[in-house]
């Protein structure tokens, strides 16, 4: 009997386990580049709304999510009952997984893309359909529509795409979901939606009023900066809420969560310095990186996607790290060769770039 060990569900066998990236540094405070946050920390009303809850944390936060839902209704002007909030965004995929997927069903969506979607058909049983990237390491939207069969379920569109960065317009994702029957729920993952130059934010919500089967799916860990609390929210059919709701525990979204993100959502002009400043230090790690004839993909997100002429990006993962500088390794996200670096202060990037000089000169390309 002392052999014997706790037996868990089959399903688990599919879904991979990475442990937390290794971090050696060298004395020096760390560069955290590997995560997509921003270097932005809380604005003062953020940080106030934050301690006027404290004193009330033996209360259960508000399972309607009442206030945060309202606020961001009217920032978004959609009804507040085509809002769901979620404790971060992906609570409410995975809660989406569990109302829309079951065996015999099918999800689709491109790879590589947000490392959580190959999750959400092994949690349910349902089959995955992934669809590769095109050349410029965008969504193909027609490849996508081919793969949409009788028994697909969800679709799941990441714009712009994690980890490559890319972004389509608005219009070209309309004339997708025109195509797509409508008892398939199409989830637009908009994490990184304010920092594209493609769009103003405002513009894709129109997709929600034209389309009865777009969610589209938006967060407060990213441009706001508050990750570490966990909020995120969705702007969808009522019946998508509903169906969420169903399947998560109650009181999911925490109080401290809820309080600061009510706040956070009409902090616009301090979202609007942000972008310009992400926009600033994209422009130039991108120009440096291609200055090193690096490909990089066109980004219009808070990070990029860049090639290492045949290097193990592995290796040369290890070797920034050794230097105190963390990114992710593109073979843990579906892109063997590739790096995802996050766009941080300028001072974090001169360090990135410092190290990754010394990185790419101990790293042999493989051709070499
Ligand atoms: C970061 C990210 C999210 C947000 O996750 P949260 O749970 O809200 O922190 C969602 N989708 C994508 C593609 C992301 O990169």
């Amino acid at each position: 009997m002392s052999q014997m060990t706790i037996e868990f569900n089959a399903r688990l066998e599919s879904i991979p386990y990475y442990p937390a990236a290794d971090a050696y540094g060298d004395g020096r405070e760390l560069v955290l580049l590997a995560s997509n946050e921003t270097p932005f920390t809380p604005a003062p009303a953020v940080r106030e709304a934050i301690v006027a809850r404290i004193g009330s944390l033996n209360r259960y936060p508000d399972p309607e999510k009442s206030e945060l839902r309202a606020r961001i209704a009217a920032r978004c002007g959609v009804d507040a009952s085509m809002v769901t909030v979620g404790n971060g965004s992906c609570e409410i995929l995975l809660a989406a997984a569990q109302a829309l997927l079951e065996p015999g069903a099918e999800v689709v969506f491109a790879w590589p893309s947000f490392s959580v979607y190959p999750q959400l058909a092994a949690l349910t049983g349902a089959r995955e359909v992934r669809v590769s990237l095109d050349r410029e390491q965008r969504h193909d939207l027609a490849a996508i529509a081919r793969e949409v069969t009788a028994a697909t379920r969800l679709v799941l569109v990441c714009n712009p795409n994690n980890p490559t960065g890319t972004a389509l317009p608005v219009a070209a994702i309309d004339a997708f979901v025109a195509e797509v029957p409508r008892h398939v729920c199409v989830i637009v993952d908009e994490a990184y939606v304010e920092f594209s130059t493609l769009q103003d934010p405002d513009e894709s919500i129109d997709l929600v009023r034209r389309h009865p089967n777009v969610v589209l799916l938006r967060t407060f860990s990213k441009v706001y900066g508050l990750c570490g609390l966990r909020c995120g929210y969705a702007i969808g059919p009522e019946s998508f809420r509903v169906a969420c709701e169903k399947v998560r525990q109650p009181f999911t979204v925490n109080a401290l969560a809820q309080a600061a993100a009510t706040v956070a959502i009409d902090l616009q002009e301090e979202v609007e310095r942000r972008v310009e400043q992400t926009a600033v230090e994209r422009l130039h790690v991108v120009e440096e990186l291609r200055a090193r004839g690096l490909p990089v993909a066109d980004s219009e997100a808070n990070f990029c996607w860049v090639g290492l002429g045949g290097r193990d990006d592995r290796l040369v993962c290890d070797e920034l790290a050794r230097q105190g500088v963390i990114v992710r390794a593109g073979s843990a996200l579906g892109g063997p060769g590739h790096l995802r670096v996050t766009f941080g202060t300028r001072d974090e990037n001169e360090r990135f770039l410092d190290a990754l000089d010394a990185a790419l000169a101990a790293v042999p390309a493989a051709d070499a």
